[in-house]
């Protein structure tokens, strides 16, 4: 039985990936700040038959995200698969863009990468196995305006996950990103309101004009995909596979 942490896995894209992992036996630590965190985590253990905790650590700040780590790390004794997943999104042009919307995003979204990797490498170093996943986007790799923060963080993770990449290889980790589209989440409902205000434009004319303007396939991204390909990263059919960025994107990147 393998085991897993999901940060932000208890909404959106972390919660789809988790409910495919516990479906294949994984026992998960689920991070996020719902407040029904617990009642999640204690219904997918139940569903599965599968260890899941539940911890309302925040991604902000590396103490907490290290006590995650421990905490999962002496509940199941090893970690096998890390995903990096909890984000936020801020939409604003640069000039007005809030200085803490901007040190939120990094944190979040770029160094808990960091710090939570960090913590589980001695470990995944020590077995020769690990399995770092991070959910990045197609911001990683194409910008677009009104998001400067989150187009850094997310080309940050971009670099994260080309170093731990190389770092890993002699000790049997890999480190991929998964480069999702749009996916209608909770982050993405919030996200049409704002940029309805930043361009000046309906909900609807933004869902049309602006955000799936860039896919070619016509359609929010399915959670599901996402949750498959993340399985096939943990499995030991990626072992060679490392380094990635990978776009689930309905064609945006390749433009
Ligand atoms: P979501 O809002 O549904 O989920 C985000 C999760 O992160 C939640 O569980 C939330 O509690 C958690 N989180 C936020 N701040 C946190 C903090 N300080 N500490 C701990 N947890 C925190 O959003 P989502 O759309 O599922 O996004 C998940 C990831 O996917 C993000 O990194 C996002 O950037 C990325 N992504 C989303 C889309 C999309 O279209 N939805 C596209 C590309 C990439």
């Amino acid at each position: 039985m393998k085991n897993a942490i999901i940060t932000g896995g208890t909404s959106g894209i972390g919660l789809g990936i988790a409910r495919l992992f516990a479906a294949q036996g994984y026992n998960l630590l689920l991070n996020g700040l719902e407040k029904y965190g617990q009642q999640i985590a204690d219904e997918l253990a139940q569903e599965h038959d599968v260890k899941v905790m539940f911890s309302s650590a925040n991604m902000q700040y590396s103490d907490q995200i290290r006590e995650m780590v421990q905490q999962a790390e002496q509940e199941f004794g090893q970690i096998d698969v890390l995903i990096n997943n909890a984000g936020i999104q801020y939409v604003a042009p640069v000039d007005e863009f809030p200085e803490d919307r901007w040190d939120a995003i990094i944190a979040i979204n770029m160094s808990a990468t960091f710090h939570a990797s960090k913590a589980v490498w001695p470990g995944m170093k020590a077995r020769g196995f690990g399995r770092i996943i991070n959910i990045a986007s197609a911001h990683a790799l194409r910008a677009s305006e009104f998001k400067v923060a989150y187009v850094a963080a997310k080309h940050g993770v971009a670099g994260i996950t080309k170093v731990l990449a190389l770092e890993g290889a002699p000790y049997g980790i890999t480190c991929n990103a998964i480069c999702p589209g749009y996916v209608r989440t909770p982050l993405v409902e919030a996200q049409i309101a704002d940029q309805a205000r930043a361009h000046q434009m309906s909900e609807t004319e933004v869902i049309e004009k602006v955000m799936l303007k860039k896919q070619p396939i016509k359609q929010f991204v399915e959670v599901e995909a996402l949750g498959n390909l993340a399985l096939y990263l943990a499995s030991d059919a990626a072992s060679q596979l490392t380094g990635a960025m990978l776009p689930v994107d309905g064609g945006w990147s390749a433009q």
